[in-house]
C-alpha cells in the first residue's frame, strides 16, 4: 500500500514537473515578447513626438526664410504688420520678432516687454544659419522652442513655436502611467518631459529605454519604461497559460495514475493466471509424535511453483492473496490437490492427520464448509483426519459466526486447531469462545524452552489450560534434540519442526511416511526380539532356578 503511495506521489511531482517546466517556458516567451513589443511602441513614440518636432522646425524655418527673402527682417512698424499677419496664418507660431548675435531679443510681435534675456544659442560665424532656443514658457510639460534664421546684418529673424504643436503622444495604454519620455535638442536642451515614472534609482536591468535621434535637426527623443509595465500586456496571457499548464499537468497526473496502476492490474491478471494454471501447490511438513516417534500427519503450506521452478514461499505472497480474495480459490484448489495426492496413504493410515491453514476471511462465510464437504466426501481423506488451522494472529471480526462455523466443522468430524498461541489478540476468550480442539504454540515460545524459565513457565500454562479444557497440543518450530526432551517433561506430544523434517512436495511426503512406518515396524521388532530375548532370559533364569 505503501508503495503504491509512494509511486502515486512520485507520478504527480513528474506530472507538475512536465506541467510547469512549459510554463515556465511560456513566461519567458511571453515576457520576452511583451518587452519587444513595449520596446516597439516607444521607438514609434520617440518617432512620432522626433516627426512633429522637426515639422515645427522645418514650417517655421521655411516661413523665416520667406520673411528673409522678401526683405521683411527689422523692428519698424511695417514689418511688424507683416509679422502680425503671419502669426495669424500660422496657428504654431505664437510670436516673431528680430534677436541680435548675442541671442538677445530686439523686438517681437506681438508687443510684449524685453528684458535682456538670451533665448538662443549665440550666432556663430561658420555655424549654421538655423538655430533653436528654448523658453521658459510650457505646456504641459512641452517649453516653448525659439526658432532663428540668420540674417546678414549679424541679426536674425526668430519665432516661437507654441508648445501646443508638440502635443504629446500618449501611448499605449498599458505603458501610460509607467513611461517617461524625453526630446532635447543638441546636447542637454530640454523641449519636452512628460511622464512621472522617475526611472533614476531603479535597477537599469527593470527598464526598458530607446532612444530616437533626427536625421534633419540635432533632435533626439528618449522613452524609458519599467519592464513591470511592460508585461502588464501579457498578463491575461499568463493567466491563461496557467490555467492551460494546470489542465495539462491535471491530464499528465491522470495518466500517470492510469499508467501506474496498470501494471498493478497486470500483476493481477499475472496472478490469476498462476491460479488457474495451478502454479500455486500443497507442500507438506510431518508432524511427529514424539512419545512413539511415529508420524501423526502434517500441516499443508502453500507454495508458489514459477513455471521456471522457483518456490516462492507464502511470506510473499499470502497477503496480497488474501487482500485479494484470491486466497479463497488457491485453497480451494490446494485442497484439492492434497485429497488427490495423499488420499491414498491417508486412506492407508486413518490415523493420520491432515492439517489446513485457514485465514480469518474463511470465517466470516459458510462457503468452506461446503468447499470441504464436496472436496473430501469424495477423496480417501476422511473428515475426522482433518484440521483446520486458524490463526490467532490476526483478529475474526465476527466471532460468532466464526464460532458456528467451527461448530459446523466440528459436527462434521472435522478438527479445529488455534494456530501461532500466544502471539496474538485473542488468547484465552479465542480457546473458550470459539471452542478449538487443538493449539499450535508458536516457534517463538519453543526457541526459548530450553534456556528460558519464563518461556517454560509459559508453556507450562498452556499445556495445563488445553489438558483442563480437554484440547490437544502441538509445539511448532522445533529444530534441537533438547527441545523435544523439555517439551516430554511438559507433557507436549506432538511436534513439527525442521528436526523432524522441512515442508516438502507430495512424493517426498509419502516417502517420509514409509519411512517412518518402516522405522516404526523395525523399532517395533527390536522391541519385540528385545522383548523376546529378555524373555528368554528369564525362562531360563527360572529353569536354572528350578533346577
Ligand atoms: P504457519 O501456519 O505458522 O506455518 C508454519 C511455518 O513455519 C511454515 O512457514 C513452516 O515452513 C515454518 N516452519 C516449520 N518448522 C520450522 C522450523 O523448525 N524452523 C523454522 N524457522 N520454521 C519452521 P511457511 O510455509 O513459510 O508458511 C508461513 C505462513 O504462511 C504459515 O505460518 C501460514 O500462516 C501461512 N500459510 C502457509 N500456507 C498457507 C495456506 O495454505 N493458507 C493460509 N491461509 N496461510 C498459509
Ligand atoms: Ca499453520
Ligand atoms: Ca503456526
Amino acid at each position: 500500500m505503501s508503495l503504491r503511495y509512494l509511486g502515486f506521489a512520485k507520478t504527480v511531482m513528474i506530472a507538475l514537473l512536465l506541467a510547469t517546466t512549459p510554463l515556465f517556458a511560456i513566461n519567458i516567451i511571453l515576457n520576452q515578447y511583451a518587452e519587444r513589443r513595449a520596446i516597439s511602441e516607444m521607438e514609434a513614440m520617440g518617432n512620432v513626438s522626433l516627426h512633429r518636432a522637426e515639422e515645427a522646425i522645418s514650417t517655421t524655418v521655411a516661413l523665416l526664410q520667406r520673411l528673409d527673402r522678401d526683405d521683411i527682417q527689422t523692428c519698424n512698424a511695417e514689418d511688424r504688420v507683416i509679422f502680425e499677419k503671419q502669426i495669424v496664418e500660422h496657428g504654431m507660431i505664437d510670436a516673431i520678432g528680430v534677436a541680435d548675435g548675442v541671442g538677445r531679443r530686439m523686438c517681437v510681435t506681438p508687443d510684449r516687454e524685453l528684458v535682456e534675456q538670451v533665448i538662443l544659442p549665440p550666432r556663430r560665424v561658420d555655424g549654421p544659419l538655423v538655430g533653436i532656443g528654448m523658453l521658459d514658457r510650457s505646456y504641459l510639460g512641452v517649453r516653448a522652442a525659439v526658432i532663428s534664421w540668420d540674417l546678414k546684418n549679424d541679426t536674425r529673424l526668430f519665432a516661437e513655436v507654441t508648445p501646443a504643436v508638440i502635443a504629446i503622444d500618449p501611448g499605449p495604454e498599458y505603458l501610460r502611467s509607467y513611461r517617461r519620455a524625453e526630446l532635447r535638442l543638441g546636447d542637454n536642451l530640454l523641449w519636452y518631459t512628460v511622464g512621472g515614472y522617475n526611472s533614476e534609482g531603479s535597477d537599469p536591468g527593470d527598464m526598458l529605454s530607446v532612444e530616437v535621434a533626427s536625421e534633419l535637426y540635432p533632435l533626439s527623443a528618449s522613452v524609458t519604461a519599467p519592464v513591470s509595465a511592460a508585461s502588464q500586456l501579457v498578463q491575461d496571457l499568463k493567466v491563461v497559460a496557467a490555467a492551460a499548464c494546470a489542465g495539462i499537468a491535471l491530464l499528465f497526473v491522470a495518466i500517470g495514475v492510469w499508467l501506474s496502476w496498470r501494471p498493478e492490474s497486470e500483476a493481477n491478471d499475472e496472478f490469476v493466471a498462476a491460479i488457474r494454471n495451478g502454479e500455486f501447490i500443497p507442500f507438506y511438513q510431518p508432524v511427529m509424535d514424539i512419545e512413539t516417534q511415529r508420524l501423526r500427519g502434517c500441516e499443508v503450506l502453500m507454495r508458489w511453483r514459477r513455471p521456471n521452478g522457483v518456490i516462492v514461499s507464502p511470506g510473499q505472497f499470502m497477503a496480497y492473496a488474501e487482500n485479494n480474495g484470491h486466497i479463497f480459490d488457491m485453497t480451494r484448489n490446494m485442497m484439492r490437490v492434497s485429497s488427490e495426492e495423499v488420499g491414498e496413504l491417508y486412506g492407508e493410515n486413518p490415523d493420520f492427520k491432515l492439517s489446513i491453514n485457514l485465514f480469518a476471511g474463511h470465517f466470516l462465510d459458510r462457503e468452506v464448509i461446503s468447499d470441504i464437504k464436496s472436496i473430501f466426501e469424495k477423496s480417501e481423506i476422511a473428515f475426522q483426519q482433518i484440521v483446520v488451522e486458524v490463526t490467532e494472529r490476526h483478529p475474526l471480526q465476527d466471532m460468532e459466526l466464526a464460532r458456528k462455523i467451527i461448530a459446523e466443522l466440528q459436527a462434521l468430524g472435522v478438527r479445529v486447531a488455534l494456530d501461532d498461541v500466544g502471539t496474538g489478540h485473542g488468547g484465552m476468550a479465542y480457546l473458550q469462545k470459539l471452542g478449538v480442539d487443538i493449539i499450535k504454540i508458536d516457534k517463538m515460545f519453543i526457541d526459548t524452552i530450553s534456556s528460558d524459565d519464563n518461556s517454560t513457565t509459559i508453556v507450562d500454562s498452556m499445556v495445563e489450560l488445553a489438558d483442563n479444557l480437554g484440547m490437544g497440543i502441538i509445539a511448532e518450530g522445533v529444530e534441537l534434540e533438547e527441545q523435544i526432551e523439555r517439551l516430554l517433561e511438559l507433557g507436549v506430544t506432538a511436534a513439527q519442526g525442521y528436526y523432524f523434517a522441512q515442508p516438502m512436495p507430495a512424493d517426498e511426503f509419502i516417502e517420509f511416511a514409509e519411512r517412518m512406518e518402516e522405522e516404526g515396524r523395525e523399532r517395533a521388532r527390536l522391541a519385540a526380539e528385545a522383548a523376546a530375548a529378555e524373555e528368554a532370559a528369564n525362562e531360563s533364569a527360572r529353569k536354572n532356578a528350578a533346577a
